[in-house]
């Protein structure tokens, strides 16, 4: 018995893996995260899928919905937004179905936040600048360790990616600024990569009231950075024309 747990990509129905879409197609159940999931990506189900939105079920709940389909012999998907490996709340199903003999594969999914990277045209990664992303959260109802706190990652002044948060830029802006300069580049991408996609751009002392006057609250990430600016960046030596590795020979000057 097995079900898939198959990521959603962050929006875009294009922005699925073929993978995913193969067995979302094939599906007869498919258990979907209503909330966050854009309801564009079912048109990759079969006509005769069975599609149940998880948002009104508690965890028994579903759980006892793909148990019975799966034992039944049923194909099901669990289709979770993003990348599911991210705040996906995956771990507690996968677990409680693997003590009743359900195995679980994981399809990987295109998170949102490369989705919001996309959006704003940046490269996380920018020598010079910074090659460590953080992926991260203000606490919520979740608890985030103490060790993790947004005050103490900011003081790498890497690119952050922060997740589930934008409800809180307030909180977020004075933790950010325990690391951060004020005038440091921040992006607040909404719906990355659905239709109505909007981004919103400023320094860190003037986004969080421009993300209030733009009425954002939920489903939005975050970025912060010197990769949105590219202060100081310096190219990667990858493609200089005289560097030499174990696919180019690299040419004389
Ligand atoms: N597994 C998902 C994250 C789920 S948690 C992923 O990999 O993307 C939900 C949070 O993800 C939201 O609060 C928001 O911060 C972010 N998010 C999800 N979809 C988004 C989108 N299309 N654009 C911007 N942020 C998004």
């Amino acid at each position: 018995m097995k079900i898939h747990f198959v990521g959603a990509g962050p929006g875009d129905a294009e922005l699925i893996t073929v993978k995913g879409a193969r067995l979302l197609a094939d599906a007869e159940l498919i258990v979907y995260a209503g909330s966050l999931v854009n309801p564009d990506i079912l048109c990759h189900a079969g006509p005769a899928a069975r599609l149940v939105d998880s948002a009104g079920l508690d965890l028994d709940e579903q759980i006892r919905l793909m148990f019975a389909a799966v034992k039944e012999g049923r194909k099901v998907v669990r289709l979770h937004t993003g990348d599911p490996a991210l705040y996906g709340a995956i771990q507690e199903q996968i677990d409680v179905l693997a003590s009743r003999g359900v195995s679980c594969e994981i399809v990987p999914g295109v998170s949102s936040y490369s989705a919001a990277a996309a959006a704003v045209g940046r490269e996380l990664t920018l020598p010079g600048v910074t090659q460590t992303v953080i992926i991260t959260r203000l606490a919520g109802r979740t608890s985030v360790p103490e060790k993790e706190s947004l005050r103490k990652l900011a003081s790498h002044r890497a690119s952050m990616c922060i997740f589930l948060s934008v409800g809180m830029i307030d909180r977020v802006v004075e933790e950010l600024a325990a690391g951060y300069t004020p005038d440091a580049s921040v992006a607040v991408v909404e719906k990355a990569s659905w239709p109505e996609q909007k981004i919103i751009r400023g320094r860190l002392d003037e986004i969080a009231a421009k993300v209030h006057a733009a009425g954002i609250d939920k489903t939005a990430m975050i970025l912060v950075g010197g990769f949105l600016s590219g202060e100081s960046f310096s190219p990667s030596r990858l493609y200089a024309p005289e560097f030499s590795h174990g696919y180019r020979q690299g040419k004389d000057k």
